[in-house]
């Protein structure tokens, strides 16, 4: 197992451009003109160019709407949320944990965007909250992840992987985490994306599902990243391309399918207007080969090549500039109101 270092926070006799992603030496000034890979400007000016804030949402609409979904649309809606805010507060501090073991300082200061805009995340979902239920139900969403049985189990899993390179910073675990990173933001977030996409295209709660497909083209950008990183690792230790990790790989991409199907059919069912449930089943095998192909791994599934939710690549699909299903957001940074309660946070 080879030990992963901290990069160092000044060196002066190390170049700015890192002698290698990680491990390496770099004098850690930031300079865009002098970094170690081509790719990392062009990423650092898209996440850029991504940045949105809540506050431009306005949420008038959702908030009259909430009262008449189903109850099984409601309890969906929030458990969702309850999930999404779990899994954004972690992935948040796991982005700062990778970024001291970068050694090329645009990489940190990548992971830095990347962890703020988690935090950005986890506001919405505060955001969203507070407009539609009382403070008391915000709180029981955001602790959902401790009473729900399914959510425990399900959100262990990818803890699990990012707690061993917490705890134990080794190449190998890095990689591991990061299978546990784009499952993470690849994978489990998808069943709640296709729910809230599919309350859109009913005209239902459409100000929250522009939030969430908002957050969808940060993740897209956040997977991309980690992807990267991964492959460089990858190039630069071919040692650690082992076997094992590929086997690694796609048995973890399996087992993230099988829990993030076992939600699906916990939020979803056959009691959702509109999805049905084997195409979602589906739709998750297709993500889980999708991004198992990305990591370079065999795709843990046979068939499922094709994305069975056709309608939903309109709403995921934002670079393509088909985003007018969702309302125009207000450009202002509208001063927040009483009506929203989010004073009361
Ligand atoms: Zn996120
Ligand atoms: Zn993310």
């Amino acid at each position: 197992m080879s030990t992963l270092h901290k990069r160092e926070l000044l060196d002066a006799s190390a170049p700015n451009q890192s002698t290698s992603i990680i491990n390496g030496k770099s004098s850690n000034v930031l300079n865009w003109d002098d970094v170690r890979f081509p790719w990392a400007y062009p990423k650092y000016k898209r996440m850029l160019g991504n940045f949105w804030t809540p506050f431009e949402i306005n949420m008038s609409k959702d908030i009259n709407q909430f009262e008449s979904l189903s109850p099984k649309e409601q309890d969906t809606f929030l458990k969702t949320i309850g999930l999404l805010a779990l899994l954004d507060s972690v992935q948040t501090d796991y982005a700062g944990k990778v970024a001291d073991y970068l050694t090329d300082s645009s990489l940190n200061a990548l992971m830095i965007i990347l962890a703020q805009q988690e935090v950005i995340h986890n506001h919405s979902y505060s955001y969203v909250l507070s407009s539609i239920v009382p403070k008391q139900k915000q709180d029981e969403v955001f602790n959902y992840w401790k009473t729900e049985p399914i959510l425990q189990k399900r959100n262990d899993f990818v803890v699990k992987g990012y707690q061993d390179f917490a705890e134990t910073p080794t190449v190998e675990n890095l990689l591991k985490s990061i299978i546990y990173d784009v499952i993470l933001e690849g994978l489990f977030f998808y069943s709640g994306f296709a729910f809230f996409y599919n309350l859109a295209r009913n005209q239902k709660m459409v100000a929250t599902s522009t939030m969430i497909n908002y957050i969808n083209r940060d993740e897209q950008l956040h997977v991309g990243l980690f992807e990267k990183i991964f492959k460089e690792i990858l190039t630069e230790y071919p040692d650690c391309n082992t076997e094992e990790l590929m086997e690694f790989g796609q048995r973890t991409f399996m087992e993230a399918a099988g829990l993030e199907i076992e939600w699906a059919k916990e939020i979803i069912g056959d009691d959702i207007e509109g999805l049905l449930m084997n195409e979602v089943e589906s739709y998750i095998k297709f993500m889980a080969n999708k991004r198992s192909k990305q990591l370079g791994f065999q795709p843990p599934f046979d068939g499922h090549q094709h994305n069975p939710l056709k309608w939903i690549i309109a709403y995921q699909e934002v670079d393509l500039g088909k985003t007018d299903f969702f309302e125009q957001k207000s450009r202002q940074y509208t001063k927040t109101t009483d009506a929203n309660g989010f004073d009361d946070l």
